[in-house]
């Protein structure tokens, strides 16, 4: 069988557009996914020049090569300074390997690199926290998750906090909103930053996770890794298969959910009050009124250990 040629150079074709039916050499996808990166990166609310930022950086595909983009391509041209943030949740039989190789990702970009655990933060590691509950380890590990990378955020003194979230993501949490009933992220009325907390960046948002993954494969940034144990517990896992199902059978789906989300958020915005953050009477942080929901979950915890 004949490989077909990029759309764009006689090269070989490593990857298929499937809503343009455009085919990519290795050299020209990785063109297209850096110029996508710097063009999000750059957007209104992105970074202008100088900041300090925080990555979250877990050691999947996405984030190793939200941490690769960073460090080689917007680090020199934006004088950025990095510190990579790796939440270990303490997961038997998944954590450790990827904890390693997102230490070895760190060093070889030269990167600072913090490891923060459940354990010494929380008291408790998530098997421990979930033990007979296994189905709502996502939703516990999520909390806390992104309760921890705020703070670590905050105190290294960080302008933004960059997550490695990708279309496949963002589309998949517009669905995820409307199911969960989650008004206030569904009008958009909780705007990046508001309540003291550090404003977050998505460089990867507009990259179809099947860019991002072959991205990875051509620049060395995938190595095999063991899958966590609770995924097949996640929402997420179900909506996934939705929405990957809605894209194949229309392409551009993905593209169009998160557009679609965007305008309903600007036509509301003004008409609806915005969110109102108060203090978490336990822990002292911003919270959408009552105690927050790490400190409910660890029953006033969060900040004894
Ligand atoms: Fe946490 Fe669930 Fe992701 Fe596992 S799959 S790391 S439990 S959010």
């Amino acid at each position: 069988m004949t490989l077909p040629s990029c759309s764009s150079c006689p090269a070989p074709a490593v990857y298929l557009d499937r809503e343009t039916g455009a085919h990519l050499c290795a050299d020209h996808l990785s063109a297209r996914v850096e110029a996508t990166f710097r063009a999000t990166l750059r957007a209104p609310g992105g970074l202008s020049g100088g900041e300090s930022v925080a990555v979250a950086y877990s050691g999947g595909k996405d984030s190793s090569v939200l941490l690769h983009l960073l460090a080689t391509v917007a680090a020199p041209e934006l004088e950025l300074s990095l510190v990579a943030v790796t939440i270990d949740e303490g997961i038997a039989g998944y954590r450790d390997e990827t904890v390693a190789w997102a230490r070895s990702l760190a060093g070889r970009l030269g990167v600072e690199h913090r490891v923060v655990g459940f354990e010494e933060t929380c008291g408790r590691d998530l098997d421990r926290l979930v033990d007979g509950r296994e189905q709502r380890a996502c939703t516990a590990c999520g909390i806390l998750r992104r309760r921890l990378l705020q703070r670590a955020a905050r105190d290294l003194g960080a302008d933004r906090l960059a997550t490695g979230h990708c279309l496949d993501d963002e589309a998949e949490s517009v669905v995820m909103n409307w199911l969960r009933g989650d008004l206030y992220r569904v009008a958009g009325v909780r705007p990046e930053g508001a309540g003291g907390l550090v404003p977050r960046i998505k460089p990867l948002a507009r990259l179809a996770e099947k860019e991002v993954v072959s991205y990875a494969l051509l620049h060395d940034l995938a190595p095999e890794l063991p899958e966590c144990p609770y995924a097949r517990h996640a929402l997420r896992t179900g909506v996934r298969g939705i929405v990957h199902r809605a894209e194949r059978a229309a392409p551009g789906t993905m593209a169009r959910v998160v557009a679609g989300q965007a305008g309903l958020e600007a036509r509301l915005s003004g008409l609806l009050p915005p969110a109102s953050f108060s203090t978490c009477p336990d822990c002292g942080e911003p919270v959408l009124g009552g105690t927050c929901r790490a400190c409910a979950l660890l029953g006033g915890a969060l900040d004894n250990h």
